[in-house]
């Protein structure tokens, strides 16, 4: 199936007098004939659903589907996109380990990996996405785990070369991780360029109507865990009486431990009811993503001939340092997210984002509606400036959500909120 069909068909095949849409299971346990039954699915629970914790029949549906779409072998969804990362790194890296990261990403993550991983022992290595194959190798060290990039950086709005972090990161051993929110598995795919574990934010243009917030890991089932570097995969999981996820599950082992064993223990799982939302966000993704990048476009356009405007960062447009990345991994089709520097600084964004009217001043991206965050002060205040500058985020940057309504209004409304500035 093409990713317009799996959108409406992966995950969920009604059988005869079933729902036509994926029913919510709105139970938070099910029932077993006798104790011998229950007992074996302690032993193997993919065979069948114990508790809502960790499995749901309505959330594995989604969880079937964005698999399908991204090519992975099996997905878990998170409730939020947070969880998301933090349960990808978590299952292969514990106190003593680290890893690389791309100092261009999200700033939520930022936190995390630079301050919370460090009270919990793992260390964050953050490298220039653009520093050179040997600066990059130079950073490994014999306890790092995994190297993490964002296919579009939220919100530099750079784009990761994932197939030469991909070949840095297995020429030592691990896996490559992408977090790859912005782009959807409509407008790339990040398994075919070489990545081993795919991360979303469910949040953004996934769920796309602003209703519930989540997150989902994706395993691509290609990595070697069994390399050496990977014990905790291969040796008996005490915690689980002794089952060796990679003997036991094969491709499948990675994303198994990480629900038998984080999920069961952190218990971020999603409710029924929010993943039935996602997926009729997911059912339209196929078309939604085109358009977004077709409005994001003409929008790009027009701030690049904005005299009020210093500088427009959008991977699609030509000239955008990273314009040959985006034609190579997206396809010249960069999501609907804009950043740009208004001439005037701090004062001059705010007063342009306040005379918006039709774009919503909103803590959020990828809405359906446009919308407009300022970074600096908003998402990104907890950074420092050294980190603003690292996540290439400048005081006068505005962060443009280029939505689905007719161009015309989008544009018209840009023009009478330059007028006030
Ligand atoms: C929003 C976002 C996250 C965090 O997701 P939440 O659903 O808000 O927890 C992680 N990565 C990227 C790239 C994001 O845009």
């Amino acid at each position: 199936m093409k990713d317009e069909t799996k959108v409406l068909h992966a995950g969920y095949t009604p059988k005869n007098t079933e729902p036509r849409v994926v029913p919510i299971v709105q139970s938070t346990t099910y029932v077993f004939d006798n104790t011998e039954e229950v007992a074996a699915v302690f032993d193997d629970p993919t065979k069948a659903l114990i508790y809502s914790r960790f499995a749901n029949p309505t959330v594995m549906a989604v969880e079937e589907k964005i698999a399908a779409l991204e090519g992975g072998v099996g997905a878990m969804c998170t409730s939020s996109g947070q969880a998301a990362n933090l349960l990808a790194i978590l299952n292969i890296a514990q106190a003593g380990d680290s890893i690389i990261s791309t100092a261009e990403i999200y700033g939520g993550t930022v936190n995390l990996f630079s301050y919370t991983f460090k009270k919990l022992g793992i260390e964050c290595i953050f490298v220039d996405k653009n520093s050179t194959d040997e600066e990059i190798s130079a950073q490994f060290k014999p306890n790092t785990k995994a190297v993490f990039g964002e296919t579009i950086a939220n919100p530099a709005l750079t784009v990761f070369d994932i197939e030469r972090f991909a070949k840095l990161a297995h020429a030592h051993g691990v896996p490559l991780i992408v977090d790859s929110t912005f782009a959807t598995p409509i407008l790339c795919k990040p398994f075919e360029w070489g990545a081993d574990i795919v991360t979303h934010s469910t949040t953004k243009y996934m769920d796309g109507h602003a209703v519930q917030g989540g997150g989902v890991i994706v395993d691509s089932g290609n990595f070697d865990w069994s390399n050496g570097n990977f014990p905790e995969l291969v040796e008996p999981d005490e915690s689980y009486h002794g089952i060796s996820y990679v003997e036991t599950y094969g491709k499948m082992a990675y994303i198994i431990k990480a629900r038998m064993q984080l999920m069961r223990d952190f218990g971020v799982y999603p409710a029924a009811h929010s993943a039935f939302l996602l997926n009729l966000g997911l059912e339209t993704l196929a078309v939604r993503m085109p358009r977004y990048c077709e409005n994001a476009m003409v929008v790009a356009k027009y701030l690049e001939a904005n005299e009020k405007v210093e500088s427009v960062r959008y991977p699609g447009l030509p000239g955008d340092e990273d314009y040959e990345l985006c034609q190579k991994y997206l396809n010249g089709h960069a999501s609907g997210v804009i950043s740009f520097v208004i001439k005037g600084g701090k004062a001059a964004a705010m007063r342009f984002m306040n005379s918006l009217k039709l774009a919503s001043n909103e803590v959020h991206v990828a809405d359906i509606r446009t919308c407009v965050l300022h970074p600096a002060s908003e998402t990104h205040r907890q950074l420092t400036d050294e980190q603003l500058v690292a996540a290439g985020i400048d005081a006068g940057m505005v962060r443009f959500s280029v939505g689905l309504e007719n161009i015309d209004d989008i544009l018209d409304d840009l023009k009478q909120a330059f007028e006030q500035v």
